[in-house]
């Protein structure tokens, strides 16, 4: 058998090849479960950022529980120093009381920050919730698929491995000048060869010139000027 003809074999295998692994490739139950798992990625990063808001709620809560009782005892001092009388001009009274003021306009601030940090503490518990029901969801579906892709998976892969060594066994009497040629084409048009048909190369549609057309049909190796196939006659 001519090369052409053993290398047009190997190409039939070769494709079933590719075929094959595409079909893997493009499973939808692989596209589903890639959805999934992006899906609850995305969950578990929603997850981490309200925990590390919540983190630092606590710590402002914190915070402003030790600013209240700093607070409350400078407002006590205060206030037994005006019980002691030790201010006794107006204007000295006065400043006493305006800061007193101040000392209870910064509690009702600080608790007013405390009822809206827990707010917004329990409105984040909440939907950490939601988070985890939707992600459970999510991940049971997940689990589900890949138990079905598996079996998809694993009875494909024995299919693909027979399809390789069918398309090994058609490449041994191949010459390695053929394959090399072959490979070089697969890389820019698949699949590399394509019969001529007429004037036609069956791979683009393409005609060919008359001079070529002569040539290949004489026996010479010529790849189309238009999708660089090889062009061959069987
Ligand atoms: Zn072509």
């Amino acid at each position: 058998m001519d090369q052409i003809r053993l290398l047009w074999e190997y190409q039939q295998a070769d494709m079933e090849v590719s075929k094959m692994e595409n079909s893997i490739k493009r499973s939808p139950n692989r596209q589903k479960l890639v959805k999934y798992r992006d899906y609850l990625v995305s969950q578990q990063n929603v997850m981490k950022r309200i925990e590390s808001e919540v983190s630092a709620m606590a710590d402002r809560l914190e915070a402003l529980k030790d600013a209240i009782s700093m607070t409350e005892d400078q407002y006590k001092a205060l206030k037994q120093k005006v019980e002691s009388d030790q201010a006794t001009d107006a204007k000295a009274v006065q400043q006493l009381m305006n800061e007193a003021k101040r000392f209870l306009n910064n509690l009702t601030a600080y608790e007013q920050e405390i009822k809206r940090i827990r707010k917004d503490a329990a409105d984040r518990e909440r939907l950490q919730h939601d988070v985890k029901v939707r992600a459970a969801k999510a991940k049971a579906e997940f689990d589900k698929l890949k138990v079905a892709f598996d079996a998809e998976y694993k009875e494909k892969t024995v299919e693909l491995e027979g399809l390789k060594a069918k398309a090994a066994e058609l490449a041994k009497p191949v010459e390695a000048a053929f394959m090399e040629r072959y490979e070089a084409i697969k890389r820019h048009s698949v699949p590399p060869l394509a019969k001529l048909n007429g004037d036609q190369c069956t791979g683009c549609n393409m005609s060919l010139p008359s001079a070529v057309t002569r040539k290949i049909k004489a026996g010479e190796l010529i790849e189309c000027e238009t999708c660089g196939r090889l062009l061959v006659i069987l």
